[in-house]
């Protein structure tokens, strides 16, 4: 059965079963000191947040928080749920072009941010965001008494609505026309998927996890922060990811379960290979977001003595569809990426005509039930193209289901470039490169990288080349979108191939760019 609870009353619930047992461990923003909260002290800081956001805000409203994973992420994730807001998860990267788009989107009634990630100012962009809306309420992580109520006010918390069915949080993910859809999810996916995914892979109860996942992805805060929760669990979260110093982390801890995208777990792989002390002895290791080579799976239970989990889905459910488990076969472990969770129902369906293929053969994978999204926010027409008539959401991905229920990913559908767990979506680039005054034509795609399993190139057509171009490229690029939707490899072509209705071919340009290129088509 489902569990039917909010997000808040999860965590009111561990509190009172689990007072003193810890539950967060992470880096204090501002200036990285190690914080740790017992279960109590988590209830109390976030009822403390949620009164404090109250005063900001509505119930309903939309509240944005932009910052990299520093303990607060998590602490606020809890005061929002808690006050009945909805938390928008914002990439901390994010450049001022793409922020004012979430902001404006959402409606955010209030932004909440760091100052800084690493090198970036986010207090400058924060305070240009203040200039552009008037109505917004800015508030910076460091002015602590404006997100944080001295005590909670019981009266304020007790007229927040309380039902699972209520949306909690709303995550931006790549749209294939440009603009980033907004995924409305509401508790009750939140509490099952976390629940049901740890129960799915095994992990023991009040599970010790480590989490290199960023917070603003639904990974991050739904399977890194709510899994441990419901296990009665302890998570550690990492706000910059530097392999050796997680290397240190893990010796230490000792956690039951990892969690990881491929290009962290290759990149801890790597590290480790370079270490003099011993690898840490981690009994789960389980992530995914993008293709894991067996290669790797293979690699990490060497080296961690590890059983290596691939867990599939997508920001829409939750953002898990099926994990495989320790139990499962050899070959399903290195080739399928399990079986679904329990209770979603999966079809696989021809992309043409949509009718259901026969078990074993290819088609696009869809999924219902309680973990699919409540909508793309103002954006009925993309919902209706992503959830059909029966409620089933496509998720764009090609695969098939065998006879036993296992799922096998082979391909995308979706023009979409993941680059190292990040999805990207091509023609949000391209709206901004034909930007540029000495770009005609734009074709953004995926190359494929060793490291991060995807890399962005872009093939432009010139107005005229002229000297220092491909810097002048790189910069307008780097203005208007964050560092990963960079391109990192430029093509020019005389021409690019189109459909006859003029949609450009990119598997045609990324055949001729695996070739070695073609005429009229070099790199800069
Ligand atoms: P999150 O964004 O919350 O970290 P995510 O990466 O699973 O989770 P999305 O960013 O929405 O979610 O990306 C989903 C897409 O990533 C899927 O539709 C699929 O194309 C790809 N993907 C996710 N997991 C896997 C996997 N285990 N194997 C292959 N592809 C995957």
């Amino acid at each position: 059965d489902l569990v039917d609870l909010t997000v808040g009353g999860l965590l009111a619930l561990r509190a009172a079963e689990l007072p003193d047992r810890p539950a967060l461990v992470g880096a204090r923003h501002g200036d990285g000191r190690e914080v740790r909260l017992t279960y109590a002290e988590l209830h109390a800081e976030a009822r403390r947040v949620a009164t404090a956001l109250l005063r900001l805000a509505r119930p309903g409203d939309h509240v944005a928080l932009w910052a990299p994973s520093v303990v607060e992420w998590p602490v606020v994730q809890y005061g929002a749920a808690i006050a009945g807001v909805r938390l928008v998860a914002l990439n901390p990267v994010l450049r001022d072009r793409e922020l004012e788009y979430a902001l404006r989107h959402s409606g955010s009634a209030v932004l909440l941010h760091a100052d800084r990630s690493r090198d970036y100012d986010m207090a400058a962009v924060a305070g240009r965001m203040a200039e552009l809306f008037p109505g917004l309420t800015v508030v910076s992580l460091r002015e602590r008494d404006r997100w944080r109520a001295d005590e909670a006010d019981e009266a304020l918390l007790a007229a927040s609505p309380t039902d699972p069915d209520l949306p909690v949080m709303l995550q931006y993910t790549s749209g294939t026309t440009g603009n980033p859809k907004g995924v409305l999810l509401r508790h009750r996916s939140l509490v099952n998927v976390a629940r049901l995914t740890m129960e799915h892979v095994g992990a023991p109860a009040q599970a010790k996890v480590v989490s290199p996942l960023p917070m603003f992805h639904t990974a991050g805060c739904v399977v890194s922060v709510l899994g441990p929760l419901w296990s009665g669990g302890v998570v550690r979260i990492i706000e910059q990811f530097v392999p050796s110093v997680v290397l240190v982390h893990l010796r230490a801890d000792e956690p039951d379960v990892l969690l990881f995208v491929p290009a962290i777990l290759g990149a801890l792989l790597e590290a480790q290979r370079a270490a003099t002390e011993p690898a840490p002895r981690l009994p789960l290791v389980m992530g995914g977001a993008s293709n894991l080579p067996a290669s790797m799976i293979e690699a990490a239970e060497r080296v961690f003595g590890a059983s290596v989990l691939n867990i599939f889905g997508q920001t829409e459910l939750a953002p898990v569809l099926s994990a495989t488990r320790p139990d499962d076969d050899r070959q399903d472990q290195l080739t399928t990426v399990g079986h679904p969770l329990p209770q979603v129902e999966v079809k696989v369906v021809d992309p043409v005509t949509g009718a259901v293929v026969p078990a074993g053969e290819r088609g696009e994978i869809c999924a219902r039930g309680y973990q699919q999204l409540v909508e793309y926010l103002h954006d009925p027409a993309a919902t209706a193209a992503a959830v059909d008539g029966e409620g089933f959401v496509h998720t764009g991905d090609l695969g098939s289901m065998d006879a036993r229920g296992y799922l096998t990913v082979t391909g995308r559908l979706k023009d979409l470039i993941i680059r190292g767990g990040e999805n990207i979506a091509p023609a949000e680039i391209e709206s901004v490169l034909v930007t540029h005054p000495d770009v005609l034509e734009a074709a953004v795609l995926g190359l494929p990288d060793e490291r991060l399993g995807e890399q962005v190139g872009a093939v432009v057509r010139l107005r005229d080349e002229r000297e220092g171009l491909l810097e002048s490229l790189r910069t307008h690029a780097r203005d208007h979108l964050s560092p990963h939707k960079v391109p990192a490899r430029w093509f020019v072509a005389e021409a690019l191939p189109v459909t006859p209705t003029g949609k450009v071919q990119k598997f045609r340009l990324a055949d001729q760019l695996r070739a070695g290129g073609i005429d009229g088509l070099r790199e800069l």
